[in-house]
Formats: C-alpha cells, structure tokens, sequence
C-alpha cells in the first residue's frame, strides 16, 4: 500500500490551550501538530466550555440537530485553529457545556454522550471524510461505538478504521441498563460480554486500541491495573497497542520559556540557582541555595500517591534535609495531612491548591526534584518537563514512568532519576534519600541534570509510531467487523 497522507479526526474532550485539565490536553495540543508536519490532514472536535469565548470563533454551517434521549438537541458547530494551524471544530450548546467545570457534573454521562452523538452529525455537515476518527478516553468511547455501528448498517461517512486510546482507564463513564435504553446505547452492546460503562464500549468496538505507555500497556491487562476491564483488555490483547505520549518541546523549553523568572539551558544550568531562589522567596520558605527543593505539580487524586507521600518525607522535613512546593488541584480530603506538614515546617513546606500554569513552571524550573510517586501512571508528562528543565525526578517505577526514568543506579553514572517499585511510604523515602545523597555529589548530580535535559522525549517517534498505529487500524477496519 503507497504511504499516503491521511486525514484524521481527534475526538476528544480537552485540547491546550482551549481548555486544559490534565495531561490529555498536552497530548491533543502537540501529538496533531507533529502528525501535521508528517502530511497529515489532522483535525480536532471538542465541546466548546464556557471557558472558550465564543464570540472569537466563526459559527460554521447551519447547526446540528443531534440525537439524544429522544429527542433532537440543537447545537453549533464552531472553528478554531490550534497552534501549528490545525483546525478545531466547537460544538456549542448551552444546556450542556455553558458549566463551570470541564468534568465533574453531576450530569457528565448525559454531557458527553450529547457531545459523542454530535461528532457524527458535525462530520455530516462539514462533509470531510476521515480515514481514522482517534477517540480519547471514556468521554468519547461512544463515537467509536457509533462508527462501528454505522459502518455495519452502510451509513457512508463511517467508512473509516477507528483508533481508542486510553489515557486514564480509572474513569470509565459508567452506565445502568435504564440509562442504556434512554440513551439509545443498547443496539450497541453486546450480548457478551457485559458491557457497563462507555470507556468498555470504545474499547471493544474500535479497530485498534491504544494506551500512552508499553508498561501501562502491559499492566492493565492484570487485575491490579485493569480497573475491571482487564479481561475485556485481554480479549482485545493483540490489537493493544502502547505509545509513549511525547512532549511540545517549543512550549517546555527552559531556554525560551517566558513564564520563568531567569531562562537556562545545559550549558548555563548554574542559573537554575535564580529560578530556585525566587520560587523560595514566593513560596515564603527559607532562603536556602544549599537544601533540596522538591517539586510536586499534580492533580489532588487517589492515583498520585498522595496517601504514601506525607509519611516519606516527614522524617526528611525534621531533619531539614528538604524543601517541599506542591502545587494541586482536585479531591479536598488530600489536603489535610498536606497543611499538616506545612503547619509544622511552615519554613520548609508550601502548599499552593489551585491550578495555576505559571506556579507551575517556576516548580518545574526551580525545584531540585521532582516528586511523582503515582500508585499508577499511565503516562505522565510532569516527569518529561521535569527532565527538560534538569530537575530530577523521584517516581514510582510503574507505567510511563518506568519507561521514561531510568534510575540514576548505585554509583549515579547513568540514568535521569530516582525509581522505587513498592508503593509503600518507606520505599518513597528510601528514593528520596538517594536522591538527597546524590545531590550532595555536585559532579554526580550535573550528570544526572546534563542527562535529563537531553533525554529526548520530543513528538517525533511517537507521532511516527501513531501513523503506523492509523495504518495497522485502516488495514484491520472492515465492514461490519466487531458490531454485535
Ligand atoms: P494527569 O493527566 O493524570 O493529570 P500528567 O502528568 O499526564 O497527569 O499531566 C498533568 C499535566 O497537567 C502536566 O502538564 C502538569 O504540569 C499539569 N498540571 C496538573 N496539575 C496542575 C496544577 N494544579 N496547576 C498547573 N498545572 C497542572
């Protein structure tokens, strides 16, 4: 088959810097523009939130008329272009996307099968055809279902292979049978196996599913990482693929990044030292060039080891061998034992509990470590800025991180980090303690910095790796395959 170009949808729920929550809108906001550069026709759908100003982005066609619980739901079509010149279309709807929030309502279900449907109906209007939709996570695990049922009952414009990637399979956007048939899903599910949330429904019905890591890949095919879905998981094994999500290297970029206070690279890591001491000054801790600073920038959620930090570093904090910044958003009952510890050091800990993208990039250029002890971690992507900024990351050895960290090693001559297998507070602390001890071996510790900073973890291989993924998922795609 000639390598031709090919046109692609992402259908997804968040996209930097329309809108951002989590890592998944690092991935929608650079892996389309590097398969752009590669030829490809990339596009993006996504709901446009009340974040997104409408009056900014052209009304496109003469509105949908989508399907949903009975009833037809209008809603616009807007575009926009990212970064890079790659088109978004907006669906617009007042009643489900004017919210606060971007997930957490109490409706999501109902929201995001609203936006699932209009996906099918926005390709209609804008009448271009893809060769792959790529659907990303439970949010849109319905369109993938929708392209395999239209494709078995000849409906043209889903004559396409379809591609599902997991980035997070704890979320799954459960359903009960009432919703099923409110909802119109039951045609769709298959006497077998049960099928109860829409991240199963995307999983079993596309052409090829993927996750954004091999490790991640490997682990949620066992109960300890499967969420429940692991035997569906195991049942679609061979077409389960796992790519590493790839960083925007022109956005995180120590050199040129404005949002820092003193801009380095490799060759000029010594000023490193102003980012630190002004992230001190701001975090009001002391003013101490010489004691490790560690970093955290996270969501506030079970996943991110939370439970087993405070315990593994208490020790380290009363010895005041350590600095801690944590800058969080999410679940409030991770808080407390947080504000604990900054209670009691109030010179060595500080807690900022906002989303804040700007805080964000100080702690990535300024801390010494960075701190990702993650129960799991399909990817991560705080590990991958952290190395491009030379400061070095603690992680627990699963998922992304066991792929993209490899320990420093007894004698620290190799490696860009510090890893630990048990998720156990004592196992934390043993990998903070190495970390500690190496920083104190200035040549050992520039090693590991000149190591992360070139650690080469750019868009490039990955977005290759996905066109061969697209390719694999056209050839796999036929008529009528996997629909029950
Ligand atoms: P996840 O997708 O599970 O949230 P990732 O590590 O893949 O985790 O991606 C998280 C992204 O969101 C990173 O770019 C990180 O810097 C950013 N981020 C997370 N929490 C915050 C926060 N409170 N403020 C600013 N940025 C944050």
């Amino acid at each position: 088959m000639s390598e031709r170009p090919l046109r692609i949808l992402f259908a997804l729920t968040e996209a930097a810097p329309l809108a951002k929550v989590g890592g998944l809108a690092d991935v929608a906001g650079s892996l389309p523009q590097a398969l752009l550069r590669r030829g490809h026709d990339v596009r993006l759908i996504m709901p446009r939130y009340a974040s997104i100003p409408a009056e900014q982005y052209p009304i496109l066609g003469n509105g949908l008329a989508v399907p949903i619980m009975g009833r037809q739901e209008p809603a616009s079509l807007r575009q926009a272009t990212l970064n890079g010149g790659v088109p978004v279309y907006l669906v617009d709807n007042a009643m489900y996307f004017q919210r606060q929030q971007v997930y957490g309502e109490p409706d999501d279900l109902e929201r995001f099968t609203f936006f699932s449907q209009s996906v099918l109906e926005a390709l209609k209007q804008v009448g271009w055809q893809p060769d792959i939709v790529h659907g990303h996570d439970w949010h849109v695990g319905l369109v993938i279902a929708l392209m395999a049922w239209g494709r078995a009952t000849g409906s043209p414009s889903s004559l396409c292979g379809t591609v599902f990637t997991i980035h997070n399979l704890a979320y799954q956007g459960w359903f009960d049978g009432l919703y099923a048939s409110r909802a119109g899903l039951t045609p769709l599910l298959p006497s077998s196996p049960p099928l109860g949330s829409l991240m199963a429904l995307g999983i079993y019905h596309a052409d090829v599913v993927s996750t954004v890591s091999p490790t991640y890949a490997r682990e949620i095919l066992t109960p300890q990482y499967g969420e429940g879905l692991d035997p569906l998981l195991r049942s679609r094994q061979e077409r389960l693929h796992g790519i590493i999500n790839g960083l925007d290297y022109s956005l995180f970029d120590p050199a040129s990044d404005a949002r820092i206070p003193a801009g380095y690279d490799a060759s000029t890591i010594e000023r490193k030292a102003l980012n630190k001491a002004a992230l001190q000054k701001r975090m009001k801790l002391a003013q101490s060039l010489g004691t490790p600073l560690l970093g955290m920038v996270g969501r506030l959620a079970g996943q991110k080891g939370l439970d087993i930090l405070p315990q593994a570093v208490e020790p380290l904090l009363a010895a005041g061998k350590v600095q801690i910044v944590l800058l969080g958003s999410g679940e409030p009952q991770f808080r407390p034992p947080l504000e604990a510890l900054s209670a009691r050091y109030p010179d060595r800990v500080a807690n900022v509990f906002a989303f804040d993208l700007e805080i964000a990039q100080w702690i990535y250029a300024g801390a010494d470590m960075f701190l990702m002890p993650s129960r799991y971690e399909p990817c991560g992507l705080g590990q991958l800025i952290a190395m491009r900024y030379g400061t070095i990351p603690v992680v627990r050895r699963t998922g992304g991180l066991a792929d993209s960290v490899p320990d420093a090693g007894p004698d620290l001559g190799q490696g860009t980090g510090f890893a630990f297998d048990e998720y156990t507070p004592g196992a934390l602390q043993g990998a903070l303690e190495r970390a500690v001890a190496a920083y104190a071996q200035p040549k050992a510790w520039h090693g590991l910095q000149r190591r992360a900073m070139a650690a080469d973890y750019s868009w490039e291989a990955s977005a290759a790796q996905y066109e061969r993924m697209y390719r694999t998922a056209l050839s796999l795609a036929r008529p009528g395959a996997q629909v029950p």
